[in-house]
């Protein structure tokens, strides 16, 4: 795919649009000035304006280490649990969530304003969980449409008066696509309409057996309002994770996801980044998804300032050249200059793809006219 838009590749070579138009028509090649045309066209029509071409191909890859296939699994360390927590609107996700972090090991520190970033980092005495709280299915999905596997588990909460509903469907398929294992938190447990066996007997029906029923998924009833359940059900947590044998090397250069990103007006850019592989350091450079930055700060879910993460940590981070999106991958490279030729890369390429996006447009349109 490699490409370059005429106007760009004439500014390039010093040489005005129009004559490359000419020439390229004198090749029998027809072409505006926002076209993009291929390689070899390029190549030939350079030449003919007197150009040595040196074909430099440029591989991302070589740069960027994304590949933990051939590293050797001896430094591969285990790593905290992923989780997603999803289902139905009003059936307790926010509310459980909360719980989890109040009376999470850490909890109860000083200052303790807790600013949301997307993503939580929670302790407790058998070990620590990481938590996504994804604002909706949509950014599971687009995630996961885009590749990336960020979340090992899924509790599926279902509020227990309520039973399943279209959502509590709609995240059972999310989950079941990305063949990631569900945990679920029966929840309003507390309620005098409460009723769990429904919720068994309901999920059921869509091919998830509870494991006192002959299945192998874990039910766990809960209440985030009178706080019952909620030890076992982050005992279960660490258990599926056990079972997953989750590991990482956090000797690397880091690779993680974005979870959430935002332009602050004060600090620029903003990105929650879950790191999934390797420790990520202050004053490194990275390249996430488009954009590029040495990242000048780093805060974890408390706000606390830190100056490094590793596998399953949640991290904000500053310094980026523009906002990304939601599921993007973020890299560390080796220095700044590496980033920036990733980035202007993809950028090139991004508006390469617009601009061809946009002359198929006025040629469409002119066809309609014929
Ligand atoms: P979400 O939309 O899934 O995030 O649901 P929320 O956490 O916002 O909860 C929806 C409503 O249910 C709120 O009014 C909560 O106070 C209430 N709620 C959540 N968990 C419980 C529970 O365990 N018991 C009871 N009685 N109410 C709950
Ligand atoms: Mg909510």
């Amino acid at each position: 795919d490699d490409t370059i838009v005429l106007a760009e590749l004439a500014k390039r070579m010093g040489i005005k649009a129009n004559d490359m138009i000419i020439k390229l028509m004198g090749m029998g090649v027809m072409a505006t000035v926002n076209q993009t045309i291929d390689y070899d066209t390029a190549e030939l029509v350079a030449t003919e304006f007197g150009f040595e071409v040196e074909r430099a191909a440029f591989e991302e890859e070589t740069i960027l280490s994304t590949s933990v296939v051939d590293e050797d699994p001896s430094l591969r360390v285990t790593r905290s649990p992923v989780v997603t927590i999803m289902g139905h609107v009003d059936h307790g996700k926010t509310s459980l969530l909360d719980v989890i972090r109040k009376t999470s090991v850490t909890s109860g520190e000083a200052g303790g304003i807790t600013q949301h970033i997307g993503a939580y980092h929670v302790e407790t005495e058998n070990g620590a969980i990481a938590f996504l709280d994804t604002p909706g299915h949509e950014a599971f999905t687009a995630m996961r449409s885009r590749g990336a596997k960020v979340t090992d588990i899924v509790i599926l909460v279902v509020a227990a008066d309520d039973g399943v509903m279209p959502q509590t469907v709609e995240a059972l398929n999310h989950a079941k696509a990305a063949e990631v294992p569900i945990i679920v938190a029966v929840n309003k447990i507390d309620k005098p309409d409460a009723d769990p066996d429904r919720v068994k007997r309901e999920l059921s029906e869509h091919g998830v057996l509870a494991e006192d029923w002959g299945g192998d998924t874990m039910f766990v009833n809960v209440s985030a309002k009178s706080h019952v359940g909620i030890p076992e059900l982050l005992e279960m947590v660490l258990l599926q994770a056990e079972v997953l044998e989750l590991v990482a090397n956090p000797d690397r250069l880091a690779i993680g996801h974005v979870v959430e990103a935002k332009l602050d007006i004060g600090r620029g850019p903003l990105a929650t980044v879950l790191i999934q592989e390797g420790t990520v350091k202050a004053g490194q450079s990275v390249v996430c998804g488009m954009y590029h930055g040495k990242i000048r700060a780093m805060f974890n879910d408390k706000g606390e300032q830190v100056s490094e993460a590793g596998p399953s940590m949640p991290v904000e981070i500053i310094g980026l050249t523009g906002v990304p999106e939601a599921g993007d991958e973020m890299v560390a490279v080796k220095d700044e200059k590496d980033a920036r030729q990733v980035s202007g890369h993809r950028l090139q390429k991004a508006r390469a793809r617009e601009l061809a996006k946009n002359s198929r447009v006025t040629l469409d349109s002119l066809f309609e006219r014929l």
